[in-house]
């Protein structure tokens, strides 16, 4: 599909700014707290039904990177899509390709053209209300602030940049089996979260995202080591769960306070 509304940016743009000076009233970001984001990948999926009971049981904040295809695929992925929609003060909803690459990573890299095309593909798609976008299979960075691409994803991100997107990565990842379960405990999670945090390991100092996918949660006997994760890291309110498009030096953003 051809991308043909040149005017998409500008009311992109235009929403967005109406919707940060409402939003800096509700949330200012205060530099003595640390904020962890929580970011579930590749929904709508098996699994994503689950991430989202548990967010709004748990009361907590979360960003879904969504791929258009999934989304547009069926009317059941349509219905998750606007679960999330539904709640804006606990979701965001953000970009995360159309098509991620249909499996073909190096094609998709080695044709930026096509592949920026791909994310505005997706924006339109999926009716994104912020130009936060994270690659697929890929942890590249374009912010105001922060740069880091291997040289494999470094054309398509100059491309995402120039037309205005934000590239978000991770901190941290839950790692899942060949078969879609996740690898480390709950525990190990917490600790590793803590530990980045202590020891000053992110990206931005005082601010954590954390990478998991929505099919990791699909099984009842995996989707209780979310909620135990969630558990861990809500303890003695050592951290505030913040949306992705709270995150210090977007682009686009004018909402942090220091
Ligand atoms: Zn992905």
């Amino acid at each position: 599909m051809l991308w043909a509304n040149a005017s998409w940016f500008e009311e992109k743009q235009f929403d967005q700014t109406v919707g940060v000076a409402k939003h800096k009233e509700k949330h200012s970001l205060d530099s003595t707290v640390k904020y962890v984001y929580l970011s579930f990948d590749d929904g709508p999926l098996f699994g994503t039904s689950s991430c989202i009971d548990i967010c709004e049981q748990e009361n907590i904040k979360a960003t879904f990177f969504q791929i258009g295809f999934h989304q547009s695929r069926s009317k059941w992925g349509r219905k998750l899509y606007q679960r999330i929609l539904d709640q804006p003060n606990l979701f965001l909803l953000t970009n995360h390709s159309f098509s991620h690459t249909y499996g073909d990573y190096l094609k998709f890299y080695h044709q930026p053209d096509s592949a920026l095309e791909d994310f505005k593909q997706a924006a339109q798609v999926l009716n994104t209300k912020n130009n936060i976008v994270r690659l697929p299979g890929n942890n590249g960075w374009s912010t105001a602030s922060i740069h880091s691409t291997s040289k494999l994803v470094r054309p398509l991100v100059h491309k995402l940049d120039s037309a205005g997107f934000d590239v978000v990565g991770w901190d941290v990842e839950w790692r899942y089996t060949k078969s879609g379960r996740p690898i480390q405990s709950p525990e190990r999670m917490a600790f590793i979260v803590d530990s980045m945090f202590q020891h000053n390991e992110n990206r931005t100092k005082n601010h954590l995202i954390v990478l998991m996918h929505d099919h990791m949660f699909r099984k009842p006997e995996d989707s209780i080591k979310l909620v135990q994760f969630v558990q861990y890291l809500k303890y003695g309110n050592k951290y505030q769960f913040a949306l992705l498009d709270q995150y210090p030096g977007l682009k686009n953003q004018g909402i942090n306070n220091f």
